[in-house]
């Protein structure tokens, strides 16, 4: 597969939708920014994209202005296939160029296969364009393999506790590593909460096994000079979410202290959150930090930030 960019390049992370289940719009949410997930990665002589929510749309027009007609290979690698990870790919301007090639990787859909589950979003009741009708030189290929090479870049996948299948990716760069968990529950806070609404919850060995879990999901972060992660709710929010596969900031930060994280960046924020409770979010997050003595560095995924690694 041909590189998109050729010269040497900074290594580099870009936000373009940070909110977690539907797009939120509004007065309310300008600072950090209404749509679903979507990064844009750039280094190694590759264009990756994390996620394909309502924010690929804003990054394709961005694409296509940079690109300017000229060729652009694309690998899209998708977390799992809830509407707030795939909504946005529709809307993807360069998927409609046939000089464009766009590798689409992932692991099955929750009840299909995945090109199933992609397509499907754009049969005719919900969109007046087929998937096999868009010219960009489209593949899809459903991983098995949780280690895979991107050009020069190596990535790792770990599954995750949410409903349905949904990994997170590792990205080992030749600058520093990134980790994206767009969406988990915090294995050890759902197991031993009396609401989880399953027959082994609370049972010494239900907790012993989501500590194992737990444990396995530091080690995937270890070290990342980048973590970006499910922190949609507080504490307090939490208790009426038992279940439904997302974070509280806390156990978030948890996560990234043991696992020696250079940077995290809380992550999906909740659709009914104002730029206010994000922002009240981060400064709690840093508190706990500051509690605990640690030196992780904190912020909260806003709409066109650029990290350079
Ligand atoms: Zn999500
Ligand atoms: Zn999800």
């Amino acid at each position: 597969m041909p590189s998109s960019t050729t010269r040497k390049e900074p290594v580099r992370l870009k936000f373009w939708g940070v909110r977690g289940s539907i797009p939120t719009p509004g007065p309310e949410t300008v600072h950090y920014g209404g749509n679903t997930a979507c990064l844009e990665f750039r280094g190694d002589g590759e264009l990756i994209i994390l996620d394909a929510g309502s924010g690929m749309r804003p990054l394709g027009l961005s694409l296509a202005r940079e690109f300017k007609g000229k060729p652009m290979s694309v690998t899209l690698l998708i977390t799992h296939t809830h509407w707030d990870h795939i909504q946005g790919f529709p809307f993807f301007v360069p998927a409609y160029m046939p000089q464009n090639s766009i590798r689409i990787l992932g692991y099955e859909g929750a009840k299909h296969g995945l090109e199933e589950t992609l397509s499907g979003q754009m049969e005719s009741p919900y969109f007046p364009i087929g998937m096999n009708q868009m010219p960009g030189n489209i593949v899809i290929q459903e991983l098995r393999d949780l280690q895979f090479n991107i050009g020069k870049i190596k990535i790792t996948a770990a599954y995750m506790n949410h409903p349905g299948i949904c990994v997170g990716y590792r990205l080992t760069t030749s600058a520093g590593s990134i980790v994206y968990i767009p969406d988990n529950e915090n294995f050890v806070r759902f197991k031993a909460h009396p609401g989880a609404n399953q027959a082994d919850t609370q049972s010494k060995a239900a907790i012993e096994y989501a500590r194992k879990q737990e444990q396995k999901q530091i080690e995937f972060i270890q070290g990342a000079d980048i973590l970006v992660i499910d922190s949609q709710y507080d504490t307090q929010e939490y208790e009426s979410h038992v279940g439904w596969g997302h974070s509280c900031v806390d156990d978030s930060v948890t996560m990234g202290i043991k696992g020696r994280v250079k940077k995290l960046f809380l992550f999906h924020h909740d659709p009914t959150h104002s730029d206010e409770k994000v922002s009240q979010m981060l400064e709690h997050a840093r508190q706990l930090v500051k509690a605990q003595g640690a030196d992780l560095c904190v912020d909260a995924a806003r709409e066109s930030l650029e990290i350079v690694l």
